[in-house]
């Protein structure tokens, strides 16, 4: 039997651990991002999806991506107190995998039905395995932060592929929806089937909380939190059916998650714990406003693509939008280990920077992006056509950003948060990412010109003045975070 010990200690620069996990979370990223990469279109399809105005689908994807991320908070709490991380991703898989598959049977009728599966089956499986990631190592090694780095690879191996490949099925005349949502599906039973095999090699981590109870009562609480789930599925239908909801939705879920999260940090009886708590709270803040900005890839960024770039990037010609939606996944991709590497070679010469320096640097890189997206403006022609490769460099830097912000964020949840609150602490770190993604599409709203028709110089215009005030924003949120460095130092106590 493997023991905690046996994992913590291993050598080399990852526990072997990580390449299991890696691979799983690379399915489910694959299902949804493959998942989140055709949901416009296919609600917005006239022929073969639902016919819905191209505003109603824009909502709609965004209530849906909402959704999602809300539902990882619940899925930490359930996990934490009485599924164990191992339990809840299981249970999370299948009913993602059923969602699809419902989907897949017919996709114009059971849509709103299998999405609702795969908001709840997201929600039990994605900020487990992240915190399983973070069991595998012992408090204060070093190599958390680069074993997080090789993790978001897989992360964005799986969205890469997820949104390739199921954008071509579902739009290719010879495959359709259908085998779109298969995809996913069956991607998604890899995931599961590798997830059952590997289980054992994670010894006792992600272990029911309950193992200390009888095994009637623990059985009890299970099958309750299971039945709980699915009695919810009509509730999730009906707030993404109509719209409107979604507002209260956001309206009540941060603040009740607040709520919740003092009720547990009070009760925290050590000092330290419950300042270690609030620390977190102020990364997860922080991340709220770095996801709004940064998601304008689905939003602005992807008009802004469609209408105001040219199509030739270094010596070979690409349409724009693919750019848009791949150019980050790849620099993650290939940059992500070798930041992770370049962290673990600073924190051998004691001069890795801690963790708020590199959630500054995060926003500073965020900055540098949207002043080059504004920038662009200035490579214009007459017409309002712009520089790809100025776009892409744009891409490049921002990349960066996250690189110092997305894995660190996780990777400092784990780090900060006690034994018993990990789950939930991951959900609200994406479920800050759900108001990321709520604010991108306000910001992105208020940034695109009233009037449809307008010329594309008037668009480039509109566009540009846009991203300036972002990178602004995002330099003065850089500034203030650094600014309070030494007071986030003071929570976090020993942690790095
Ligand atoms: N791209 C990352 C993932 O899918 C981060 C997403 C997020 O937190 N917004 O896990």
């Amino acid at each position: 039997m493997t023991t905690l010990q046996d994992i913590q200690t291993f050598e080399g620069k990852y526990p072997k651990q990580l390449w299991y996990l890696f691979l799983v979370e690379m399915w489910e990223r694959f299902c949804f991002y493959g998942m989140r990469g055709v949901l416009t279109i296919f609600m917005a399809d006239k022929i073969l999806g639902l016919s819905f105005s191209d505003r109603e689908a824009n909502l709609k994807y965004g209530a849906i991506q909402a959704f999602v991320y809300a539902f990882t908070f619940l899925g930490g709490i359930f996990a934490d107190k009485i599924l164990g991380y191992k339990k809840s991703l299981t249970f999370g898989a299948i009913i993602m995998i059923l969602g699809n598959i419902l989907i897949a049977i017919s996709p114009q009728e059971l849509f709103f039905l299998g999405i609702s599966l795969s908001i709840i089956g997201t929600g039990f499986f994605k900020p487990n395995i992240s915190s399983m990631v973070g069991d595998l190592y012992k408090e204060g090694d070093s190599r958390r932060d680069a074993g997080f780095g090789l993790f978001y690879s897989g992360i964005n191996i799986g969205a890469l592929l997820g949104g390739a490949v199921c954008v071509y099925l579902g739009t290719s005349k010879d495959f359709g929806w259908s085998y779109s949502f298969l995809s996913a599906a069956v991607v998604m039973i890899i995931g599961l089937v590798t997830f059952l095999f590997i289980k054992k090699s994670l010894g006792p981590i992600g272990d029911s909380p309950m193992l200390n109870l009888e095994p009637k009562k623990r059985i009890f609480n299970e099958i309750a939190v299971y039945i709980g789930a699915l009695l919810s599925i009509p509730l999730i239908f009906t707030m993404i059916k109509n719209t409107d909801y979604t507002d209260y939705f956001m309206y009540s879920v941060g603040p009740l998650a607040i709520v919740y999260f003092i009720f547990e940090t009070t009760k925290a009886k050590e000092t330290a714990v419950r300042q270690k708590l609030i620390a977190a709270l102020i990364f997860i803040i922080f991340s709220i406003i770095f996801w709004a900005f940064f998601e304008q890839s689905g939003g602005s960024l992807a008009l802004f693509a469609q209408n105001n770039l040219c199509d030739s990037l270094l010596f070979f010609h690409i349409n724009p939008n693919i750019v848009n939606n791949t150019a980050n996944s790849l620099f993650v991709i290939v940059f992500s280990p070798i930041l992770g590497l370049i962290w673990l070679a600073l924190a051998k010469r004691n001069l890795e920077p801690n963790t708020v320096i590199k959630f500054g640097l995060g926003f500073l890189f965020l900055a540098a992006a949207f002043w080059v997206f504004y920038y662009t403006r200035f490579f214009a022609d007459a017409k309002g056509i712009t520089s790809l490769n100025i776009f892409t460099l744009a891409y490049l830097i921002i990349t960066f950003g996250e690189l110092c912000l997305s894995p660190i964020g996780l990777s400092i949840i784990t780090k900060l948060s006690p034994k018993n609150l990990g789950g939930m602490m991951m959900g609200m770190w994406f479920l800050a990412s759900a108001y990321g993604q709520y604010v991108a599409g306000l910001l992105g709203a208020g940034m695109s010109s009233p009037d449809e028709s307008a010329s594309i110089i008037t668009k480039l215009q509109g566009y540009t003045d846009g991203y300036y005030q972002l990178a602004v924003y995002a330099l003065i949120a850089g500034i203030i975070l650094i600014g309070i460095y030494s007071l986030i130092r003071k929570l976090m106590q020993e942690v790095k």
